[in-house]
């Protein structure tokens, strides 16, 4: 409980927080770790000066009070490199080619750590500044051997001096190369799996909606009736369904051609989807048909309402650009779902009310008659109504 408490307080709940954070405090670890052995060996044993050690604390305290607190804050969140990796390594770095300059206890093991504080940037720098960090760490390292030659602070042998700093850089110089392809194959990945991602869209798409009008098609109709059947089954509401038949479409076509039809289609879909409520859905059933479900619609009357609007909606609707005054009417049949009916029962009720619908004149929305005599849901009229 404390654990957890403390953990959250110190790397929060967040694990993109927490995974910049990782380096933040594996640094500040090693820094502490670094700071006690600077006064509790090297300075009793005057392997450092006093100035050189204060010198150091100071230092490496700039990083402790600086990066942690800065990441922690999330101020970095929208940085190119929220975790202040980079600036973090260079400090680092700094710190071991100052003791490199400063202190020869440290001169020992200064280039193989070097190269290990590089490592840090493997799994999170962006291919520039990898190369970047890389050099610059490169250039402060040969900056650092050239002011300590001049400088005549060295008293190593200057030729093995050379040598051991020119293996280092080429050793750093690798490292670079290999953090940058690291970060080259980061990007790959991630565009990737952008793309990999939007493609997937797209098939989504592709299966669920009919290529012309948008709208869901016949496939994923089904299986929303299935799924509503499996909705009303468990909290007892029953849907209605409308097929419409889109009146004379033939005629359009055979008048103004089939791209007008086309565009038809797709402005009846478009006032559908205006006039109908958020939780209905409507698909194209097939040619010039489209079913609409009802969720919650347990009165077929309710659904005729709905065909209502939708009638009066086309009558002022613009169904083609290059036709004015291009009227389009449909015909509908209505039927409510009860529970002992099969999917396709329902839709075959439906398709004998469309049926009676355009036997009837067209124009117009024809309700299922009851089941079985005396079936009624509640509002439903005991025969057939019609409505234009
Ligand atoms: P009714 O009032 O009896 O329904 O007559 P109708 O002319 O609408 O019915 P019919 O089934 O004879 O014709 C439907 C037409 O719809 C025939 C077909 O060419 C056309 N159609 C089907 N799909 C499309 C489409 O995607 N685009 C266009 N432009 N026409 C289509
Ligand atoms: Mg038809
Ligand atoms: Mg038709």
């Amino acid at each position: 409980m404390i654990g957890r408490w403390l953990s959250d307080l110190v790397v929060g709940k967040d694990p993109r927080m927490k995974a910049r954070l990782g380096l933040c405090l594996v640094s500040m670890v090693i820094y502490v770790c670094w700071i006690a052995v600077l006064f509790a060996y090297a300075l009793p044993r005057q392997l450092i000066s006093e100035a050189t050690a204060h010198f150091m604390v100071t230092y490496i305290s700039v990083a402790l009070c600086v990066f942690y607190p800065l990441v922690r804050s999330g101020v970095t969140r929208t940085w190119s490199d929220p975790g202040l990796v980079s600036p973090q390594i260079l400090w680092a770095s700094g710190a071991m080619i100052i003791g490199y300059a400063v202190a020869p206890m440290v001169r020992s093991v200064a280039f193989q750590t070097l190269c290990l504080i590089q490592v840090f940037g493997f799994l999170s720098l962006r291919p520039k500044v990898a190369a970047w960090t890389g050099g610059l760490t490169t250039a402060m390292l040969v900056i650092a051997w050239i002011a300590m030659t001049v400088l005549g602070l060295s008293d190593a042998d200057p030729r093995a001096e050379a040598l051991k700093i020119s293996a280092s850089c080429f050793v750093l110089v690798l490292m670079t190369f290999q953090s940058r392809s690291f970060g080259l194959m980061r990007e790959r990945a991630f565009h990737e799996k952008k793309s990999l991602a939007a493609a997937a869209e797209a098939l989504r798409r592709i299966t669920l909606h009919d290529g012309l009008t948008g709208l869901y098609n016949r496939a994923h109709m089904q299986e929303r009736l299935e799924a509503e059947v499996q909705r009303a089954l468990l909290n007892g509401h029953h849907f209605s369904v409308a097929l419409i038949d889109l009146d004379h479409f033939k005629s359009i076509n055979d008048t103004h051609g089939h791209p007008v039809g086309d565009e038809v289609l797709v402005n009846f879909a478009l006032q559908g989807g205006e006039v109908l409520r958020e939780t209905d859905v409507i698909g194209r059933w097939g040619g010039e048909e489209f079913l609409v479900l009802m969720p919650e619609t347990e009165a077929a009357k309710q659904a005729q309402i709905a065909m209502t609007r939708l009638r009066d909606q086309l009558r002022s609707a613009q169904m083609s650009r290059s036709v004015a005054d291009l009227r389009v009417r449909f015909s509908c049949g209505v039927a409510t779902w009860s529970t002992q009916d099969t999917i396709e029962q329902v839709l075959e009720r439906a398709d004998q009310a469309l049926y009676r619908a355009k036997a009837n004149g067209r124009d117009r929305t024809e309700l299922e008659p009851p089941l079985n005599p005396g079936t009624t849901f509640a509002g439903q009229p005991e025969s057939a109504q019609c409505d234009r």
